[in-house]
């Protein structure tokens, strides 16, 4: 196919060079470009945008063969561009020059007849660029370099000593009695543990896929405490394996040097400079989003926390429940409620089916047909590729469907850009292509690979993101699909996806039970929604606690007081928590996720996105969840404007109003 990636003719020995080459072009396009006494759109920013597209479009193949079909070779030529690529990112990000050239071209007359797409464009190069630091003080862009690199650094720090914290405890355990409980994949798990160390029995260690079936099915409660204290202290001078680990000085620093990062670029805090790049516009609408939240969700997670204490003194005359009897009681009571295990549920979702089903429902939503095609080169036989067409019978987008987990492949399951929608200079269109990647049980013998329905919610999603990037009708690559979408809304079309995977009237279309043909029974489909609540007051109120900390630690934070970080989780527990927190506890001496990692004053996203797409889900619960004007108002509003315009904006298009929590509250069972 004509235009597509050649994936079997891109050998690791030529990667590197062809990099070179794209990049040492690409710069001398630049300096040309830089040259131009008179910058207008045609003159500069296409052209720009132009080189952009060669340089993504010759390495997200690579980058993605590095992903799922992963060998030395490759990984190594790989990881010899990174630096390069990395270098050129910061090059363009700290070009005077350049940054100059698109500040003329917002002054220029030319600009104000721009579309908002264009606008968006210039805006978002402005922002981006006032970000880096380029328009400081020469004496405050070095501090801005010093601060950028500190933080780079105690971020690393911070998360090889949660690693290193997590790693250096573990317990051996001879006698498989002290593990009743446990589920035999978690016993095998702790047997090969002390195997690999050449040691009889079982041992246990912090790491996820050990730590929690322990606390979920372990019946034996003083283990469970033991591992408990283990864990919530990590990183901490309170770890029974010491304080080599201790987080606590680099969560001030780290959180001193944003606050002086963020007055340098002109913001009141860091919780404001974080938001300069979301949806979400003044830090106390953050606040004001959590607060009620948290007010509306808190009687439910009281009530649900009451059911669960009344239960454990019933089943085991517990007394006091303690932090680390939680997971293990609610487990108990879920099971007794609902009955139904995901395993369960497989037979009714064979790949093949729920592919169907998922096609099936995108065209009655947006009118688009899907078919294979079998012309389209892959990367493995596993893939398989299809075209999208229009009403008109026009193919406006093609993807790839990676879907089974195999050696030598990235776990997890991502959308990502093959390549973009744009228009070139002459006119002509390049339609956008995605690869979507999942790792699902591959088909063992003729069965075909059946699915739990986690995993289908996970191919739901995923494909939200596809249809983002791929229904898009913007020509303007920087803003085109999921380009230019502010983080905290760039999960909307992807969990409004999921909402299908809970309808009635949907799951028909993609459940068929793999030997019989016959759909999800009603009385497995009732319990499945049942339990699709069970405390999900609980879990609302334990996502607030993370966010509001997040968020409240970075806008109030003060150099010149006593600023105490635990404090500040303190007073949030406080108004939000509603189970026991056990008096060691040092959560955030681990909480990676703000302290290194991209959700600092950003971890609210998440409750964020997810309210966005249930309000817009229940747009198609007012109307028909397949009405197809609904649904054309959905492609129209949201996935076709990509970052074109603010979501803000487009999503009042779309609901004919600001988004509200209502629909989340309703769908949690708390309305
Ligand atoms: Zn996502």
């Amino acid at each position: 196919m004509k235009g597509l990636p050649p994936f079997q003719d891109i050998k690791p020995e030529h990667v590197e060079e062809a990099l070179d080459v794209t990049l040492s072009e690409n710069r001398e396009t630049l300096t040309n470009l830089l040259k131009q006494k008179n910058i207008s759109w045609q003159s500069f920013i296409e052209p720009l945008e132009a080189m952009g597209n060669t340089l993504s479009q010759r390495w997200s193949p690579v980058s993605h063969l590095n992903a799922v079909m992963n060998n030395d070779e490759l990984r190594v030529a790989y990881n010899n561009c990174l630096p390069k690529l990395s270098e050129y990112a910061t090059e363009l990000g700290q070009n005077q020059d350049l940054f100059k050239a698109y500040k003329l071209l917002s002054e220029a007359q030319e600009s104000e007849n721009f579309s908002t797409a264009k606008k968006q464009v210039i805006d978002n190069a402005l922002r981006d660029f006032h970000l880096s630091g380029i328009d400081l003080e020469d004496k405050n862009k070095q501090r801005y370099g010093e601060i950028q690199k500190r933080l780079s650094e105690i971020g690393s720090k911070y998360s090889e000593n949660v690693l290193d914290g997590t790693q250096a405890w573990e317990k051996h355990i001879d006698n498989v009695e002290e593990l009743s409980g446990m589920p035999q994949s978690a016993l095998g798990g702790a047997k090969q543990l002390a195997e690999n160390k050449n040691k009889p029995g079982y041992i246990l260690n912090l790491e996820i896929p050990s730590y929690l079936p322990v606390m979920t099915y372990c019946d034996n409660q003083k283990l469970r405490k033991e591992l408990h204290t283990a864990f919530v202290t990590r990183a901490s001078t309170l770890s029974p394996s010491g304080s080599d680990w201790d987080n606590q000085a680099h969560m001030n620093e780290i959180l001193a040097l944003r606050y002086e990062l963020a007055q340098l670029l002109g913001f009141e805090n860091y919780g404001a400079l974080s938001l300069a790049t979301k949806m979400a516009d003044k830090t106390e609408d953050v606040f004001t989003f959590l607060n009620e939240l948290a007010e509306r969700s808190l009687p439910f997670a009281k009530l649900e926390f009451e059911e669960l204490i009344q239960f454990a003194k019933e089943k085991d005359k517990l007394e006091k429940l303690e932090p680390w009897d939680v997971a293990y009681y609610s487990e108990k009571l879920r099971t007794q409620k609902y009955d139904i295990s995901q395993e369960e549920l497989r037979p009714y979702f064979p790949v093949p089916q729920v592919i169907k089903g998922l096609f099936e429902i995108a065209s009655r939503l947006y009118g688009i047909n899907i078919s294979s095609n079998s012309n389209m080169e892959t990367w493995h036989e596993d893939v398989q590729a299809f075209d999208i067409k229009d009403v008109s019978g026009e193919v406006i987008a093609q993807f790839y469907i990676d879907i089974f987990a195999r050696e030598n492949k990235r776990g997890g399951a991502w959308m990502d850009e093959c390549k973009v929608r744009r228009r070139d200079s002459e006119g002509k269109l390049q339609n956008p292509v995605a690869y979507l990647v999942c790792n699902f049980t591959p088909p063992v013998g003729d069965k075909p690979s059946l699915l739990t329905h986690n995993e289908v919610t996970t191919l739901f999603h995923e494909f939200g993101h596809g249809l983002h990037h791929m229904l898009t009708k913007i020509d303007i690559a920087s803003v085109s699909g999921i380009n230019g979408v502010a983080w905290d809304a760039v999960e909307l079309p992807s969990q409004f996806m999921e909402n299908w995977c809970w309808e009635p009237e949907a799951i028909p279309l993609f459940s068929a039970h793999f030997e019989s043909g016959e759909a999800l029974p009603n009385e497995k489909l009732e319990k499945l929604l049942a339990a699709k609540t069970f405390q999900a007051g609980m879990h609302m109120v334990r996502q607030l606690e993370f966010a509001l900390f997040d968020f409240k630690i970075h806008t109030e934070y003060k150099p010149d007081e006593d600023f105490s970080i635990q404090d500040a989780l303190d007073s949030v527990r406080k108004q939000v928590s509603v189970v026991p927190v056990a008096e060691c506890n040092r959560f955030q001496n681990s909480f990676s996720h703000i302290f290194a990692g991209g959700y600092a004053a950003g971890y609210y996203s998440y409750k964020w996105a997810e309210v966005l797409s249930a309000d817009a889900f229940s747009k198609f619960e007012e109307e028909g969840v397949f009405n197809p004007e609904t649904g054309q108002k959905f492609k129209e509003c949201i996935l076709e404007k990509g970052g074109s315009q603010q979501p803000a904006e487009l999503f009042r298009a779309f609901r004919g109003r600001p988004p509200t929590v209502d629909a989340l509250l309703k769908h949690s069972g708390f309305m």
